[in-house]
């Protein structure tokens, strides 16, 4: 049996007839919608949208195990469901549980129907399956990374069809202009810019489509120039928005990994396309387990230094976004290290010197730095926000990080952290969440899901997530 298939976004086409993707019987399984069967639906249709979801999905996760081997199973459960016609405002969820997705309009326009939007969950998914502690995070940049990755994994998505590629490189051949492949979700943005006409609440920087071909620079913490709406092509202080900050490093790692070609064919474009979604995976599985851009560059960049090429191109694709991957480092004084090793009183006394309380309770792990030894610590902590709901306070869990090489004299890498820089990023991180309506208060109404909730314990008031709300 045949069906109707765009890839990408329907704003981009073209349809196809395709034969359905066969279904997954083992490993990490992937089901539903169900009700419509097999045959050619018209594309906006509902039974269009099923299959067309149902398609998207099945063909993302054989991308992902082409790259990456067969996934077993998703972060905290065997199956993952898929709910195609939800009613919330946003245009797709992630809970561990479903991927959804929403109609707008009266239409209406089914983000269901866009590859792009489809595979953006699951890429929500498929990072968390490989670092479910980002789950937790709630500071703007970390909520940005599995946002930047949720779209890197769509495009990678988009380009493992080969035809799609065919159609980037006729356009242009170093895939530096404008293309379907680096815009997300046209039909939806566009839909999402009618509905505001029609006078919806609808923010005016998702009525156009994100883009990975961009020049956002990081903005330095805690992110306080970034504005609260903007026009499509601005910078705003939400996850979606400054995600295109790492998203875009990723696309121009692409780009000088294919620069390396003369007059680059498709399966040129799709190794290099998997060498860079690659190596952002490989990062962020390192031991180093980052949670920052300049974390995950850096990690990106240890394990680019193995691959001919790659390192360069990590550096210069991260500086281009305002991300310095030079890791500056700062010896450590005799009076901290104690001599050449690094045992548990110098790793005490240097979180005391960079201002950490006593008490922070920190893990250290062996690494490699370059070929040499060294040490990560990670040190977890929850600090105090002031504004929850009747001005109670809330808790809200910090990971920090320090790396300590031991090559010669034990030195610190990369920036050192700042413990009381760091917290009020988050406090105003959180404050930015309380007031935009993401976390939960009281009962919630379907239509207005909501990230997060507060979990109440030993008379602790936690901000905890609930699912990642995408549009
Ligand atoms: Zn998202």
């Amino acid at each position: 049996m045949t069906i109707h298939y765009i890839p990408n976004d329907p704003a981009v086409g073209p349809l196809r007839r395709v034969k359905a993707y066969p279904k997954r019987r083992r490993d990490a399984l992937l089901k539903g919608p169900g009700g419509y069967s097999e045959r050619l639906y018209a594309p906006g249709s509902k039974g269009f949208t099923v299959w067309q979801c149902r398609e998207a999905a099945l063909r993302g996760l054989a991308c992902w195990e082409e790259m990456f081997g067969s996934l077993r199973r998703w972060a905290r459960n065997k199956t993952l469901r898929m709910r195609p016609f939800q009613r919330f405002q946003q245009l797709g969820a992630y809970d561990r549980a479903y991927l959804s997705f929403s109609m707008l309009g009266d239409g209406p326009t089914f983000a269901a129907a866009s590859a792009d939007a489809v595979t953006h969950e699951l890429g929500h998914a498929l990072l968390d399956t490989v670092r479910p502690d980002l789950w937790r995070e709630v500071a703007l940049e970390s909520q940005a990374l599995h946002e930047a990755f949720a779209d890197a994994f769509a495009c990678t998505a988009s380009l493992a069809d080969r035809d799609v590629r065919r159609a980037v490189l006729s356009k242009s051949p170093d895939i530096g202009s404008p293309n379907l492949v680096e815009a997300m979700g046209e039909s939806l943005a566009e839909a999402i810019r009618q509905a505001r006409q029609r006078g919806e609440a609808y923010a005016e920087n998702v009525s156009g489509p994100r883009r990975l071909l961009n020049t956002h620079r990081a903005t330095s913490l805690p992110h306080e120039e970034l504005p609260a709406d903007g026009p499509p092509n601005v910078l705003v202080a939400t996850p979606h928005s400054y995600s295109q900050v790492l998203s875009g490093a990723f696309y121009d790692l692409l780009r000088f990994a294919l620069a390396h070609h003369p007059a680059p064919t498709e399966g040129q474009l799709w190794d290099a396309t998997k060498g860079a979604f690659g190596l952002l995976v490989e990062g962020l599985q390192s031991d180093l387990r980052p949670r920052t851009f300049a974390e995950l560059g850096r990690a990106m960049l240890a394990v680019g230094q193995r691959r001919s090429g790659w390192a360069t191109w990590v550096v210069l694709a991260f500086a281009r976004h305002g991300i310095t991957l030079d890791p500056g480092s700062v010896p450590m004084p005799a009076s901290i290290t104690g001599g050449p090793s690094f045992g548990r009183g110098a790793r005490r006394r240097l979180l005391h010197a960079w201002g950490f309380v006593g008490d922070t309770p920190s893990r250290s792990s062996r690494v490699e730095i370059g070929g040499h030894p060294g040490v990560h610590i990670a040190l977890r902590r929850h600090v105090p926000v002031r504004g929850g709901p009747n001005g109670k306070k809330l808790w809200v869990p910090v990971r920090d990080a320090l790396l300590v090489s031991l090559k010669g004299r034990p030195t610190v890498i990369g920036e050192t952290p700042n413990p009381s820089r760091i917290e009020s990023a988050v406090q105003a991180d959180v404050r930015r969440l309380l007031r935009s309506g993401a976390v939960a208060r009281g009962r919630t109404s379907p239509r207005r899901p909501c990230s997060f909730y507060l979990r109440t314990r030993r008379a602790r008031r936690y901000l905890r997530r609930v699912r990642f709300l995408c549009t």
